[in-house]
C-alpha cells in the first residue's frame, strides 16, 4: 500500500487526531471536510477505502455473500490514496476510481463486504499509518471504537433517519438523478443496521465520544461545534 502525504507533512510532537463516527449520511465527511479547513488538518474518508474495495468485487461479478472470493480480491486489491489540490482521491489498483465509488449499488455493497476481518485490517493498518503522520480528522464507523482509540477528540455525529434520506434526496435531485425518498430512506435504515450489528467493529458511539445530533443543527453550527471542542481541550 502506499500513501502519498509527502515530507512536508512528516508529524512530529503531540498528536491532535480527531474521530468522527456515524451512521450513513450523517454528514460526517461535508462536516470533516470543512473543519479539516478551518484547523489544517488532513480528512480522511475512510468510506472510500471501503467502497474501492466494494467496486473491486462488483467489477469482478463476486456477491457479497461469497466471503472466500470477496477476501481474495479485497486482498490482492491495491487501495491507495493521494491528495490532489487538497481533495483526497481514491486509486484502485492504479485507476482513480473516485467518481465510480458514490452509487447506491457500489453503497450496499459496501457495507455487505466490510463485515470480513481480513478486508478491515488491511484497510485499518492504511488509516492509522496516516494518521501517524500528521494530525488528521478522519471519518467513518469504527475510528474512535477502534483505528484512533486515542484520538484527542471524538465525535458521534447522528440525525434521524428521515433527515438524513431527505438530505440525501435533495442532493441526487439538484443532480438530476430520478429517486424515491422512502427507498432512499429504507436503504439508510438497512445500511445502518448492517454497520452497527456486524461482530467485528461494529458501528457504535464510543464511551469518550462526544454526541452530536445535527437533525436540527445547519453545517455551521456542527462545524463550529466542533472546533469550539478543540479549542476547549487545546487549553
Ligand atoms: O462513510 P461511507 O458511507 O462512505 O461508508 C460506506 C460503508 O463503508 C459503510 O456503510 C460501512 O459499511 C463501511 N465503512 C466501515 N468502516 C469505516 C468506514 C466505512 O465499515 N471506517
Amino acid at each position: 500500500m502506499y500513501i502519498n502525504l509527502g515530507e512536508k507533512h512528516r508529524k512530529v510532537g503531540k498528536m491532535y487526531n480527531i474521530a468522527i463516527d456515524g451512521p450513513a449520511g450523517a454528514g460526517k465527511s461535508t462536516i470533516a471536510k470543512l473543519v479539516a479547513k478551518k484547523l489544517g488538518y488532513i480528512y480522511v474518508d475512510t468510506g472510500s477505502m471501503y467502497r474501492a474495495m466494494a467496486l473491486a468485487c462488483i467489477r469482478k461479478g463476486i456477491e457479497a455473500s461469497d466471503e472466500e472470493n470477496v477476501i481474495k480480491i479485497c486482498m490482492e486489491c491495491d487501495v491507495t490514496i493521494n491528495y490532489e489540490n487538497g481533495v483526497q482521491q481514491v486509486y484502485l489498483n492504479g485507476e482513480n476510481v473516485n467518481g465510480y465509488i458514490r452509487v447506491e449499488e457500489v453503497s450496499n455493497m459496501t457495507s455487505a463486504i466490510s463485515v470480513y476481518g481480513p478486508v478491515r485490517e488491511k484497510l485499518v493498518e492504511l488509516q492509522r499509518s496516516l494518521a501517524k503522520k500528521q494530525d488528521v480528522i478522519m471519518d467513518g464507523r469504527d475510528i474512535g471504537t477502534c483505528v484512533l482509540k486515542d484520538a484527542f477528540l471524538k465525535i458521534y455525529l447522528t440525525a434521524s433517519t428521515r433527515t438524513r434520506a431527505e438530505r440525501r434526496y435533495k442532493e441526487l435531485i439538484e443532480n438530476k438523478i430520478d429517486c424515491n425518498l422512502d427507498e432512499i430512506e429504507k436503504d439508510i435504515i438497512d445500511r445502518d443496521y448492517r454497520d452497527m450489528h456486524r461482530d467485528i467493529s461494529p458501528l457504535t458511539q464510543a464511551e469518550d465520544a462526544v454526541l452530536v445530533d445535527c437533525s436540527y443543527m445547519n453545517i455551521d453550527e456542527v462545524v463550529d461545534t466542533i472546533i469550539n471542542l478543540v479549542n476547549e481541550r487545546k487549553k
